[in-house]
């Protein structure tokens, strides 16, 4: 088994989801008592968001690469950086280091891709869901991303950065986000990208309208594929 380095801490909620994720894959695959080796570096998210707000991207990148640094260092064989939009500095983080980075964008094509989706809905932070780092990953494996409306897309992000990420799941923060679901089935979509790691926590595939791609999932699942492949 190789040892998977996590950077987590944005937010540590959904960290948290990962480690178990993680421990769960390596025990349905291995039985027994097996659980992962796996190392993490947890960040001060409140640094990270405040260089968000403030467009200091390099700053941001500059932590995350320090981060995978020290897992390189610390003996881990790959990099999985829990969070969809600080893929936005991935180039930075990976020009640190000499061991693979897994994309969480590009884990979550494939799932569509297998799932024969050619038109997907995306749900994230306004970075994620406005800027073109995560959506073009996407659309370079031929698939058509759609997003909710402007103002939709502003109260999604408040409900992850002032709910979400501190752990809050609120009734009517669920019914927002079915509302948007349906919209975006009504734009064409044929399923759902839950493209940011908390929203896996407030909604579960049977809330919504249409089939679920829950990075958090598909990506801890690939972090374990990579680390037990032959
Ligand atoms: N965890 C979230 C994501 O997947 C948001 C927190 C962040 O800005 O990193 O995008």
């Amino acid at each position: 088994m190789k040892k998977i380095g996590l950077i987590g801490g944005m937010s540590w909620e959904s960290s948290a989801e990962y480690y178990r994720l993680i421990n769960e894959q390596v025990k349905e695959n291995l039985g027994g008592l097996h659980s992962a080796e796996c190392i993490l570096y947890s960040v001060d998210f409140e640094e990270i968001e405040h260089d968000q707000q403030t467009g200091n991207w390099d700053r941001a990148g500059e932590r995350l690469g320090q981060a995978a640094l020290s897992l390189e260092k610390a003996s881990a064989d790959v990099i999985v950086i829990c969070t969809n939009t600080m893929h936005k500095v991935i180039q930075s983080i990976e020009e640190k280091i000499s061991i693979p980075v897994l994309h969480i964008a590009d884990a979550t094509a494939n799932a569509l891709k297998e799932a024969q989706i050619q038109t997907v809905g995306l749900l994230g932070t306004k970075y994620t869901m406005e800027q073109t780092f995560y959506k073009s990953r996407i659309e370079q494996q031929g698939i058509q991303v759609v997003v909710p409306t402007e103002d939709r897309r502003s109260k999604i992000n408040e409900i992850i950065f002032d709910e979400l990420c501190l752990g809050k799941m609120e009734t009517d923060s669920r019914v927002y986000f079915q509302e948007t679901i349906k919209q975006l089935k009504e734009q064409g979509a044929e399923g759902v990208i839950l493209g940011c790691t908390e929203i896996g926590l407030l909604i579960k595939p049977e809330d919504s309208a249409l089939a679920v791609f829950d990075t958090t999932v598909i990506h801890a699942k690939e972090a374990v594929n990579w680390s037990l492949k032959k």
